[in-house]
């Protein structure tokens, strides 16, 4: 369901101090790298700003994505008036068909990132449940009692937006993430100007800034370099099959792979779910020009000769069933990988995925391919500020008070303190991490109590796998089972059958036989004398086995494996 604002362009709501308090409540994003999720509240009111997933981390066995806990949403689902998204990528939209499930509002956003949030709330079957709201660069409207303006941002995906939010308390302006790119591939710059305009007339009260690249000295350089380099190496390999991955989202690097493809007289074929679709639709948008017959499907690349043909693949994050990983393990339908290919990862891997990515190289290697990734060739750059465009927002926002927000502590924590060397006095800048309610009124800023953030795990069709399962995954992974098996008669107080020891992933001394014989020989002693002493119920003795098979194990192997009793009473 799409539905198009007429721009409101209501004059600028000057708005002194004095009126009611404004809060924001952090869901996430603010002490790890994702799942950002955030709620400004005016007047008892909510926006919610982004709702974003997290990739699993290495001590997370069996986990899909990670979810901001939406429990605070799920009870205050009356006063939400709109979710605001920054732009399209995973980390701001991918928990939005969680959050549809049992609850809706309006979804704001550039044409681009509700097109790509719409792709994937259509494949969780939510579409019906999702009313999509485009709105323009530059665009005003009022939601709930806020009006909320939506100001150009360079990043990693096109369309991306700041967010200023014109509240009683003043404008909270929100960067979503962002980069000072001066010679932007679709020349839409971050749009300073106008930020300084509501400095001029307003005046920024709240700056909530992206902090990802805050321990990074200097300024990222413009995606148009990587364009220049993408060029040469295709220059340089004329003859060679080109397969070149990066992120589907990453549409600016898309178009810089495609004219370097066109410029060398090369086809086009995507490979990957992802890539296709997202190509269609930034065609569709606009946002991509690719020149009539360059783009083949992917079951005509026989046709076209090495020398003019490149692929446009997904996977550069090593994903294990995305289509760089299938390639490089023999296993694609379509691209049988040898020496003479060229591949280049115009990617850098994301925090937690370095060692699948080095797998994938390695296996890429393996299979003759020449490789060519940013280690040494500048085939990517990032989407995020560093230090010094983090300092030209502040120098140009002039904020009153400061909150760092997405990252993990340390760059949150680097980020305030340059806020603090900028000019930002130290009692207006607030270190808050997931679930800080921050309160902002007549007298300043301060943390204000905390909500439920915790992390929602997904796994398969699950989505709220508890803390308990996964300390019992972590143990299972690195100790092992052990298991004991015995039946009781607790009428006549003796063991009726076993003690049987089982395991599992468990390693004892090398003599396991003895080693299970003795491990039983002392839940049975342990067994005997809690019958004799009276214990007649089968969860006492199964507590009384569990105890005894844990000190045999743990004193004789000092190893700490699952127990698992099974005691049953015949
Ligand atoms: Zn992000
Ligand atoms: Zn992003």
């Amino acid at each position: 369901m799409y539905e198009r604002r007429l721009s409101l362009n209501s004059s600028a709501l000057l708005v002194a101090k004095g009126g009611s308090d404004v809060r924001v409540v952090f869901l996430g994003g603010l002490g790890e790298i994702g799942r950002n999720c955030a709620c400004l509240e005016v007047e008892g009111r909510i926006i919610v700003i982004d709702v974003g997933l997290m990739f699993p981390e290495p001590d997370m066995p069996g986990v899909d994505l990670v979810l901001p806990d939406l429990t605070y949403l799920r009870e205050n689902a009356d006063r939400v008036d709109g979710i605001v998204l920054t732009h399209g990528h995973e980390d701001h939209i991918g928990g939005l068909s969680y959050l549809l499930r049992d609850r809706s509002a309006p979804i704001y956003g550039a044409a681009l990132t509700v097109g790509l949030a719409a792709n994937r709330v259509r494949e969780a079957g939510l579409f019906n449940k999702a009313q999509f709201i485009e709105v323009a660069d530059g665009e005003r409207i009022t939601i709930g009692p806020c009006d909320v303006e939506f100001i150009p941002v360079t990043h990693s995906v096109p369309s991306a937006f700041a967010i200023a939010f014109h509240t009683p308390q003043g404008v909270v302006l929100h960067s979503g993430d962002f980069k000072i790119d001066l010679a932007p591939v679709d020349g839409r710059r971050t749009d300073l100007a106008r930020i300084g305009e509501i400095v001029q007339t307003e005046g920024i009260r709240l700056l909530l800034a992206d902090s990802t690249n805050a321990e990074e000295a200097g300024f990222t350089p413009s995606e148009t370099t990587v364009g220049e380099t993408l060029r040469r190496v295709f220059l340089m390999h004329p003859e060679q099959r080109l397969i070149v991955a990066c992120f589907a989202s990453h549409l600016h690097r898309i178009q810089q792979i495609v004219d370097a493809a066109v410029l060398s007289g090369r086809r086009i074929a995507t490979l990957g779910r992802s890539m296709k679709n997202n190509v269609e639709l930034a065609r569709r948008l606009g946002i991509l020009t690719v020149p009539h017959g360059v783009l083949i499907d992917i079951t005509e690349i026989d046709d076209v000769s090495d020398s003019e043909l490149c692929i446009l693949s997904t996977g550069s994050q090593g994903e294990p069933m995305a289509a760089m990983s299938l390639m490089a393990s023999g296993q694609s339908k379509w691209i049988d990988l040898g020496p003479g290919d060229v591949v280049i990862l115009s990617a850098h891997p994301i925090p937690g995925n370095e060692w699948s990515v080095g797998r994938v190289i390695d296996e890429l290697h393996r299979r003759g391919a020449e490789v060519i990734h940013s280690a040494h060739e500048d085939v990517h750059v990032s989407g995020h500020a560093r230090r010094g465009e983090l300092s030209i927002l502040l120098s140009v926002a002039k904020p009153d008070c400061f909150v760092p927000v997405h990252g993990e502590y340390r760059h949150l924590l680097h980020h305030a303190q340059l806020a603090e060397s900028m000019g930002v006095a130290p009692s207006k800048i607030v270190l808050a991490e997931d679930g800080d309610i921050v309160n902002l009124n007549d007298a300043g800023i301060r943390k204000d109590g905390t909500v439920p953030a915790g992390y929602l795990y997904v796994d398969g069709a699950a989505s709220d796998i508890d803390h308990g399962i996964l300390r019992d995954r972590k143990v299972l992974a690195s100790e092992g089972m052990v298991m004991v098996v015995a039946s009781v008669d607790i009428h006549d107080r003796e063991i009726a059958a076993g003690p049987v020891i089982l395991t599992r992933g468990w390693v004892g001394s090398g003599d396991e036989t003895l080693l299970s014989v003795e491990a039983a020989e002392s839940v049975a002693i342990a067994l005997k004398q809690a019958l004799s002493d009276g214990t007649h119920d089968v969860e006492g003795l199964n507590r009384v086995a569990r105890k005894a098979l844990g000190r045999f194990v743990g004193t004789r192997m000092r190893q700490k494996p699952m127990i698992v009793p099974v005691i049953v009473s015949v």
